[in-house]
C-alpha cells in the first residue's frame, strides 16, 4: 500500500510586526504561542521610538524566536535629539538586536515635519554604516526622496545587504531602482486585497530578494480585513504569493526563509 506524504507543516519568518504595541498587551503570549504553533520560526519585532525599541529587545530576551530591530520611525522623527540617536546606538550592544529601524520618510501622513524626518533617517543610516546592520527602510510617499539619500549612503558603504524595503507598494521601476542598489522587498497582508497592484510588481522581482512580514497589529490579509493583524497570519500570505509566482507555499516559504536569514544573520 502506498502512503501519501503527509502535508508538512510551513516554516515562515515575519519580517516585520510590532509585538510591543498595545494591541497586543493583553494576549501576547497567546499570541506568540499561537504563531509558532503555526510554524513561524522567527518574529522580527520592530521598534519605532527610543521606548518601544527598548521593549522590542526586552520581548526578544523572552522568546529565542523573537529578533529586535531598534531605530526611530518617520511618524516619531518630531523633537528627537542626536542623544536620542545615542541611546539606539547602545540597544545595538543587545545580541538580539539584528536591524536598525524602523526609520524612513512619510509624506503622506506628515505626523513629523520633513526637515525632522530627513535629519533623523540620515543620523540612523549614520549610525547603521558605524555598526554594519542592515536598515528596515519605510517610505510612503516619499520614494524620490528616500532613493536619493540611500543612493549615496549605499555608495558611501558598500554594503553586501544593506535592508529591507518594507511594506513594499511601489511601482516596477521604483522595485527595481531598490533592487539595483541592493535592497530587498518586503510584502505584506496587502497583496491579498483586490485591488493590490503587488501582484504585478512581485512577479518582476528577483525571488532570492523576496520577503514576508506581517506588519502586525497593521494590514492584516484580506480573510482578516478590518481586525487585528498577528505573526500567525504570515502563512496566508505565503500562500498568496505562492499562488502570484505559481509555485507551493512551502517553497515560497523556503525561499523566503532563506532571504531573511541572509539579510539579518540570524
Ligand atoms: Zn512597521
Amino acid at each position: 500500500m502506498e502512503r501519501r506524504p503527509t502535508m508538512q507543516k510551513l516554516s515562515v519568518i515575519d519580517t516585520h510586526a510590532h509585538l510591543d504595541m498595545k494591541d497586543f498587551a493583553t494576549d501576547y503570549d497567546a499570541v506568540v504561542a499561537r504563531a509558532i504553533d503555526a510554524g513561524v520560526s522567527k518574529i522580527l519585532t520592530v521598534g519605532t521610538d527610543v521606548k518601544s525599541s527598548a521593549k522590542a529587545i526586552e520581548l526578544s530576551q523572552k522568546h529565542p524566536q523573537i529578533f529586535a530591530a531598534v531605530g526611530i520611525h518617520p511618524h516619531d522623527a518630531a523633537n528627537i535629539q542626536k542623544t536620542d540617536i545615542n541611546r539606539i546606538a547602545e540597544m545595538v550592544k543587545s545580541p538580539k538586536v539584528v536591524a536598525l529601524g524602523e526609520m524612513g520618510l512619510d509624506f503622506y501622513r506628515n505626523y513629523s515635519p520633513r526637515e525632522a524626518q530627513l535629519q533623523v533617517l540620515k543620523w540612523q543610516l549614520e549610525l547603521a554604516a558605524e555598526v554594519s546592520l542592515p536598515v528596515v527602510i519605510h517610505d510612503r510617499q516619499a520614494a524620490s526622496d528616500v532613493q536619493k539619500i540611500l543612493a549615496e549612503w549605499v555608495k558611501l558603504i558598500h554594503p553586501q545587504c544593506p535592508g529591507v524595503i518594507h511594506c513594499f507598494s511601489g511601482d516596477k521601476q521604483t522595485a527595481g531602482r531598490y533592487l539595483d542598489m541592493g535592497f530587498y522587498l518586503a510584502f505584506g497582508g496587502y497583496i491579498s486585497y483586490p485591488n493590490s497592484r503587488a501582484p504585478e510588481v512581485i512577479k518582476t522581482v528577483p525571488q532570492d530578494r523576496l520577503l514576508v512580514e506581517t506588519d502586525c497589529p497593521f494590514l492584516p490579509p484580506q480573510a482578516y480585513r478590518g481586525k487585528r493583524n498577528e505573526p500567525t497570519y504570515i502563512i496566508l500570505t505565503v500562500v498568496t504569493l505562492g499562488g502570484i509566482l505559481g509555485k507551493s507555499a512551502e517553497a515560497v516559504a523556503n525561499q523566503t526563509t532563506e532571504n531573511a536569514e541572509r539579510v539579518f544573520k540570524f
